[in-house]
């Protein structure tokens, strides 16, 4: 670090700034920075399987820390298909030999889904399907990071009707442990700091989707600057209306918020400038198991649109209480303007 012109100071405040997004104590800072100061650099293999480029295209685009700081200063990225030099068997080469010489230890980071259909012949890469190829390099990876929601739980590979059978991660890989950091894309200081948390801590508290809690703990309801005009009963009609125009809440217009597990009402994107919902667009659900078919992108969330697309109880229990709660601060409002009316 220091060769790299990188001060205590600034190690400090990146240190702090990692605890704070992670929604951890102050004092969490100190012991962060001496586990962060200890680690050996790891090795990180990145293998995209059935994928965009959307998520990679995220990661660059982190700035706390940077990509570059990542690469050059906390992990060893020995494999990236698309920002490594090599290419064809020598890109193959580098794989094989990270992964003999960190058996046990290297991170696996894993964008994109995997499809099982016709044994995985949808995806071949150096004569071998995609599924060969990460239970392969699954099989010495101390834990795997599956970033977007294709590699977590299918995503857009398995929209219906799913011609490749796209699956997640997790649907392949039972015996080591999978953090999914779901997002079209994910947020790219979630990604990292995912990462980072890691190196520092091992394997991040995660939730029933595996995700981990200090990212994706709250509901982008609840942390919504639109929350205000949602609980007073203010909906925007249409996204031109004037309510849209004045911040109020986009539930009427399908926003997915209440049932999307997701730091992008904190956190933010492109370096905390803003976020799709202060955008005017309500939130499609990307960090959920079921996006896209599920994604309900201009319907109101309903029960009856969570059990029509089979989504999970607690979600379309969810859906009712807000729904209920939508309608009833609605009726509210509409009594309250008749009696002034009046
Ligand atoms: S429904 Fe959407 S726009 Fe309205 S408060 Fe919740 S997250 Fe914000
Ligand atoms: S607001 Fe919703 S759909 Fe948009 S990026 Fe965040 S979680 Fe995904």
């Amino acid at each position: 670090m220091d060769e790299a012109g990188v001060g205590r100071r600034q190690f400090m405040k990146y240190c702090a700034g990692m605890t704070a997004l992670m929604a951890m104590p102050p004092m969490a800072t100190t012991a962060f920075a001496k586990q962060l100061r200890a680690a050996r650099r790891p090795s990180v293999i990145y293998m995209p399987f059935q994928e965009c480029t959307g998520c990679l295209e995220s990661l660059t685009r982190s700035f706390a820390p940077s990509l570059e700081s990542l690469i050059f200063d906390t992990i060893s990225l020995d494999y990236n298909h698309t920002l490594q030099a090599a290419a064809g068997h020598a890109a193959e080469e580098a794989r094989l030999e990270a992964m003999e010489e960190n058996w046990g230890e290297y991170i696996l980071i894993v964008d994109g889904s995997i499809p099982t259909k016709l044994n995985g012949m949808y995806g071949v890469s150096e004569s071998h399907t995609f599924m060969e190829q990460l239970e392969q390099t699954a099989e010495g990876a101390a834990a795997i990071v599956a970033v977007g929601v294709c590699a977590a739980y299918g995503g857009v590979g398995a929209a219906y009707p799913n011609p490749t059978g796209a699956v997640g991660v997790a649907d392949l890989i039972k015996n080591k442990p999978v953090i999914n950091v779901p997002g079209c894309p994910p947020i790219p200081e979630v990604m990292t700091g995912t990462l980072v948390s890691f190196l520092a801590n091992g394997v991040p508290d995660l939730d029933a989707h595996l995700r981990p809690r200090a990212f994706f703990g709250n509901t982008i309801h609840d942390r919504c600057y639109r929350r205000r005009f949602y609980d007073r009963g203010l909906f925007a009609k249409s996204f031109d209306d004037e309510g849209a125009r004045n911040g109020w809440c986009l539930y009427e217009l399908g926003c997915r918020g209440p049932t999307t597990y997701n730091a992008c009402a904190t956190i933010k994107w492109n370096g905390g400038a803003g976020w799709p919902v202060e955008s005017g667009h309500g939130c499609i659900g990307c960090s959920e198991p079921g996006f896209w078919d599920q994604g309900g992108f201009y319907e109101p969330v309903t029960a009856k649109l969570f059990t029509e697309r089979g989504e999970s109880i607690a979600a379309a229990a969810a859906g009712v209480a807000v729904g209920a709660a939508a309608g009833l601060a609605s009726k509210a409002r509409k009594k309250k303007l008749a009696s002034e009316t009046e």
